[in-house]
């Protein structure tokens, strides 16, 4: 099992597949652009494999892909195959924003991702191209209604709130989710990798839950292990809605996760600088034990805890590098 010098057990592994994306959301891509990766600097899905398959041997037991957008990765399903045969990998989730979803979510619930997230941060299309530079709101909404029309174990939709571009629709997200039967998140908007983030456009989800049980009426859900989320049920309706407060409430004594970028350095914190390059031990062939020792490394660079509530973060990379 992996575990820090604080105790902390990681069994959880973020891996960006590509830095690509479909979208430009002016909060997580800085206005002037991004350089990216040449695509032999980006993992291979047999690179991925391997390290998966090093970081199952430690105890790692669930697998989220994100990226950039993961769906734009060419041949995506083939890594999700490999990755879904790996014995001791409990869980393989995937996060998107959803607008190659519509053709993609049958193939997907065949090939082994249990769990999508689908981020969608608008339910309002001219909004949406302003945010994101894209006019594909359809696409990205349509993306969600299929994945849970697909029966996936578990399908959310996740929102950022960023306060004075999006506030104003919370009650509107509730009344969809409700519609949807579904599950709803908010998130607390987080200085990671971009110069657009201001401590005024966080709105704590304290006050996001105070909004809704304006309207509607929400209750807490006992706390689910392992999770960073507050679940809270709409009364009279299945749907429910979570909150992921990074920064209104620490919950890195609880943080069980390393994340794997795109081009193969292990990241032990997502508002950290440090990372361990895992890249070129794979492609020198080392696979299994002989990749513990990055495993190891990062774990031993995992930070207490991050000071995200006092607007700061020294990762250098941008969110779609890292995965979120
Ligand atoms: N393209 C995929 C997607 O949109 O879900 C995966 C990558 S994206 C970087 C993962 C998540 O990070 C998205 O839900 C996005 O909204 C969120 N995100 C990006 N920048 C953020 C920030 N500064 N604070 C909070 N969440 C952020």
């Amino acid at each position: 099992m992996l575990s820090d010098q604080f105790g902390r057990k990681v069994n959880y592994l973020r891996v960006s597949v590509t830095d690509r994306c479909n979208l430009r959301c002016r909060y997580c891509i800085p206005a002037e652009g991004v350089s990216l990766k040449k695509h032999e600097d980006l993992l291979s899905f047999e690179e991925i494999e391997t390290i998966v398959r090093a970081g199952v041997g430690l105890g790692i037991n669930k697998v989220r892909l994100t990226g950039g957008e993961p769906l734009l990765r060419k041949g995506f399903s083939e890594l999700v195959k490999k990755l879904a045969a790996i014995e001791g990998l409990e869980d393989l989730a995937l996060t998107t924003n959803g607008i190659l979803l519509g053709a993609m979510a049958w193939e997907l619930k065949k090939t082994g991702i249990k769990r999508v997230n689908v981020s969608l941060d608008t339910l309002r299309p001219e909004r949406f191209n302003r945010m994101t530079g894209s006019d594909q709101w359809q696409q990205a909404k349509e993306g969600f209604e299929t994945v849970l029309a697909a029966g996936f174990e578990q399908v959310k939709l996740n929102v950022v709130v960023i306060a004075g571009y999006n506030d104003d629709e919370i009650d509107d997200f509730v009344e969809y989710i409700m519609v949807k039967k579904a599950q709803l998140r908010f998130i607390e908007f987080m200085p990671v990798g971009n110069h657009h983030w201001k401590n005024e456009m966080v709105l704590p989800s304290k006050g996001i839950i105070e909004r809704i049980n304006q309207k509607h009426h929400i209750v807490s859900l006992p706390p689910l292990k392992n999770s960073i989320v507050e679940e809270y049920q709409i009364v009279g309706s299945p749907a429910t809605v979570g909150f992921i407060s990074p920064m209104s409430h620490s919950f890195c004594h609880g943080c069980n996760r390393l994340r794997l970028t795109a081009d193969g350095f292990l990241k032990p914190c997502l508002a950290s600088k440090y990372e361990v390059n895992i890249k070129v031990p794979v492609r020198a062939g080392h696979a299994g034990n002989e990749l513990r020792r990055v495993f190891y490394e990062a774990m031993r660079l995992k930070p207490k805890a991050h000071k995200m509530d006092q607007g700061f973060s020294d990762n250098t990379r941008h969110m779609a590098e890292v995965g979120g």
